[in-house]
């Protein structure tokens, strides 16, 4: 599948970013791949240890419940809440982005509702045109998706299916409803890279 006018990682510091990808359960391999073509240094996470002193973190799709217990067990929340209180952004997919609702770490303003499209509809694809990723739209892959039913101000949905948002972003912080790391097209990972590169541009916030 081609991937047009992919909005390369905005400077040359994108390369050599440190990207973790939270790999206590799903589909965290082909975001290490991916990340990787795209010149990232990408590394599997699973420990407070590991969450520390990454420009950007993934946490994948997989079962949003399996993954939040784990998250748990593993003591990582305040890991990853002090990733995201240091303005390095986070990607989440699918389940990921169940991870990071209200009802669950709440590092953003929305609610997803899990298995949102029927469990009928197991797994769909469709062209997506998504705000800030340039004209093409993008081939997307739903698997037992969720949407997002309700949102704050902050938010910027940055696409939607029949009315649903399904890309979203607030802060440094970019939830998606599909997998974007089953395609060629790594337009979502570049603009996670390009969001850590401009969050190291910004003035390092004094710790209290
Ligand atoms: N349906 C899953 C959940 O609710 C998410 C599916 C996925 O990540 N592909 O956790």
């Amino acid at each position: 599948m081609a991937h047009r006018e992919a909005p390369p990682p905005s400077r040359s510091g994108a390369e050599g970013l440190r990207i973790g990808v939270l790999a206590s359960q799903g589909d965290f391999a082909a975001h290490t791949g991916m990340l990787r073509s795209l010149g990232a240094q990408a590394v599997e996470v699973r420990t407070p240890a590991e969450i520390r002193d990454l420009d950007g973190l993934v946490i994948p799709g997989g079962e949003s419940t399996t993954i939040t217990k784990a998250i748990e067990r593993d003591g990582l929340e305040p890991a990853i809440r002090a990733h995201a209180e240091a303005g390095r952004p986070i990607l989440g997919t699918c389940a990921g982005m169940i991870v990071c609702d209200r009802a669950h770490l709440a590092l953003v303003d929305a609610t997803a509702r899990r298995n949102a499209f029927g469990r009928q509809i197991a797994s769909f694809e469709l062209e997506l045109q998504i705000n800030g990723i340039g004209p093409d739209p993008m081939r997307a892959v739903f698997i037992r998706a969720p949407w997002i039913d309700e949102y704050g101000e902050g938010v910027d949905v940055l696409a939607s299916v029949d009315g649903h948002p399904v890309v979203l972003r607030e802060g440094q912080v970019l939830l998606c409803a599909f997998h974007p790391e089953l395609t060629d097209d790594s337009r979502i990972h570049a603009l996670l890279m390009a969001m850590a590169t401009a969050g190291s541009d910004a003035p390092q916030r004094c710790p209290a």
